[in-house]
């Protein structure tokens, strides 16, 4: 087979070399207007071809990947103040998995429970490849079931416009949970 993110020949989904790239993330963080800070770990195109491995049966695995070299050991080094918990964007299982799952299964802790099915968009418009005036137009509404810890980090794959993550935030933050910061796995603002 051939590795999904260089195409060299290689004997697993990802060669030695990608592997290697892969288990070297990059922790970077932008703000966004309304002032939720946003890490990222990659940028979006260095991995885009493992990204878009999750409408395929197969992209557990990549995700799984992704969010042991990056998210875990993130999670693991962050201490908190207050009992917050892990709040997955839109985390209703798709045809074969829920993206968003997999990565809050993969940072949640002793410390930072991962609650599912808290905050699912009652939108199914696919934002892929659009730009803000359109998702603008078409918010994912989301609705917010009730969890108890008083704030909340939020999970999601990818960053563009972040228009996604705020509208979540402020949905929470109506909810009068306080949104300390969001993770995703990768940012297509950085190169
Ligand atoms: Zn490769």
């Amino acid at each position: 087979m051939r590795c999904l993110l260089c195409e060299r020949l290689s004997l697993a989904y990802l060669c030695r070399f990608c592997r290697d790239r892969l288990l070297a993330p990059q922790p970077a963080h932008r703000t966004l207007s309304g002032e939720l800070t946003v890490f990222s770990f990659y940028g979006y195109e260095s991995i885009e071809p493992l990204l878009q491995a999750k409408y395929h049966p197969f992209g557990c695995r990549v995700l799984r990947h992704l969010a042991r070299a990056s998210l875990r050991p993130f999670f693991r080094d962050l201490s908190l103040e207050h009992p917050t918990a892990l709040i997955a964007i839109d985390d209703r299982p798709g045809e074969h998995f829920s993206h968003t799952a997999v990565l809050a299964r993969h940072a949640r802790s002793r410390h930072l429970p991962y609650p599912p099915g808290r905050l699912l968009a009652q939108s199914r418009v696919r934002y892929a490849g659009r730009d803000l005036a359109f998702r603008k137009a078409h918010p994912r509404n989301f609705t917010l079931r009730p969890f108890k810890e008083s704030s909340a980090l939020l999970i999601d794959d990818v960053i563009t416009t972040g228009s996604t993550l705020k509208e979540a935030a402020g949905l929470l933050e109506k909810h009068q949970k306080t949104v300390l910061f969001a993770v995703v796995l990768a940012d297509a603002d950085r190169a």
